[in-house]
């Protein structure tokens, strides 16, 4: 087992910490299918509204990629398929049954788990909607079945606060998820089980699995960053990665023949959880009081990475927590003669650095966006040492291949940048955009 310590990244200290146990999240009448979110799919549809569907029942296929299908997360019937920017389909809602059927496939045990070639687990995994879980680097989207990666990585205990963490999710799972990390093997690249130092699994199922020990900050955990610590040439630059809690997801859609629908879900202050609900629930059944007042924001998927969701929106495939913020209020007169005692600051700008203590996260960007005053901050903290304003500034030049040259493609979107620039600059949302913008010129 190898010993990783990255050095750089930033310690966050949130308010908001969920207790460690499981509650049971509610019944929920309906369940979403967002294809919108999901990186670089064209979707084809179907199904229409008013079609009965089952659990596991195909959605849509991706245009580029045929085989690979999208399954129903609950059994009812569709009623409402909603179409957002440029007619992409935003999202299919699913009114479930009071009972609902399930698509059946064939039960994959170990001594057919341990028959099967590539060809064949890949197209399982794509026919029964598993292939969604994993993403390639470094453009972070689906795979093609054509692809071979030279790693595969899977992070255990993801650095993003809140979300949850293997001690939560891997309780009472460990041979399920020993089960997934072999079908993951048939994948014909070495896969790599990262856990994070101090929480160690001591269970026997999974204890073996573990190639990696893992320290420090966010986003530490990151395969991205990971990857860039240990490759020793350019050819191991295309990976896959999936989470410890898709792992289990996988292995129970090919072990049991049922397209699994249970996710943990962590929420967020002020009173913090990990709730056990579904693929595709409502936000409205993850809130409870005060979180579902005014003057909030939802974010589904992380901290820095995660994206902002009305009231009345769902789950995505891979978003495994919900972290509510204070919406802006007005702005601060004189806001930059205070002492800033309750802002967070990476730097020392306010006397927030002198404590330190956990900040509730506040959707205030406390100014808007300046000049670059070359102070270095982004790159000083950047993970994967990407010469961040040279990069910025290329990319605003048209310069790609300069951008390219700095390093674009191993940023790893953890928004540390973004967060430590005293000038607001949103770097890594223009990184994200170049890096999608080249990806799918090349596709
Ligand atoms: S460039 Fe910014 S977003 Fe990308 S990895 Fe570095 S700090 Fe993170
Ligand atoms: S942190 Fe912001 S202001 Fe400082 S060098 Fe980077 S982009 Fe420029």
């Amino acid at each position: 087992m190898k010993t990783l310590s990255i050095k750089k990244g930033l310690p966050l200290s949130v308010a908001g910490a969920p207790a460690p146990k499981i509650e049971k999240g509610p019944a929920v009448s309906s369940v979403a299918f967002l294809p919108e979110i999901l990186p670089a799919i064209k979707p084809r549809l179907l199904v229409k509204n008013g079609d009965t569907v089952k659990i596991g029942t195909p959605l849509f296929k991706d245009k580029n990629n045929p085989d690979v299908l999208f399954l129903s997360p609950g059994g009812g019937t569709v009623t409402e398929i909603l179409y957002g920017h440029r007619r992409a389909i935003s999202r299919i809602v699913i009114q479930t049954g009071r009972t609902e059927d399930h698509e059946r496939f064939d039960p994959v045990d170990k001594e057919q788990l341990a028959a099967m070639d590539r060809k064949e687990i890949i197209s399982v995994l794509m026919a029964r909607g598993l292939w969604g879980f994993i993403r390639n680097l470094p453009y972070r989207t689906i795979p093609a079945a054509d692809e071979t990666p030279a790693s595969i990585w899977v992070s255990l205990d993801p650095s993003d606060p809140f979300q949850v963490p293997s001690g939560v999710y891997l309780k009472g799972n460990e041979s399920l998820f020993a089960f997934g990390i072999r079908a993951l093997e048939c994948l014909g690249a070495p896969v790599f089980v990262c856990e994070s130092l101090g929480s160690e699994v001591s269970h026997e199922a999974v204890a073996p699995l573990v190639t990696h020990r893992v320290s420090g900050t966010y986003p530490a955990e990151d395969p991205g960053v990971l990857l860039y610590h240990t490759k020793t040439s350019p050819r191991e630059n295309h990976a896959w990665f999936i989470s410890g809690q898709d792992v289990l997801m996988l292995a129970e859609g090919l072990s049991t023949g049922r397209y699994p629908t249970e996710r943990i879900v962590s929420v967020s202050a002020p009173a913090g959880r990990y709730m056990k609900t579904r693929l595709g629930a409502p936000l409205a059944s993850l809130l409870s009081g005060e979180a579902a007042g005014e003057n909030r924001r939802w974010i589904m998927g992380g901290l820095f990475r995660g994206r902002s969701v009305p009231k009345d929106g769902y789950l995505g495939l891979t978003e495994t927590s919900l972290l509510i913020a204070l919406d802006a209020g007005d702005p601060e007169l004189f806001g930059f003669l205070r002492p800033g005692l309750k802002k967070p600051t990476a730097s020392r700008t306010f006397l927030y650095a002198l404590h330190k203590k956990p900040f509730a996260p506040l959707a205030d960007m406390h100014g808007e966006e300046r000049a670059c005053i070359n102070c270095g901050k982004c790159q000083a903290i950047c993970p994967v040492d990407i010469m961040v304003p040279f990069a910025y500034k290329s990319i605003y030049a048209g310069e790609i291949e300069d951008a390219l040259a700095h390093g674009l493609l191993d940023c790893v979107v953890c928004g540390l940048c973004s967060f430590v620039c005293p000038a607001k600059i949103e770097l890594a949302e223009t990184f994200e955009s170049t890096r999608h913008a080249y990806h799918q010129d090349r596709i």
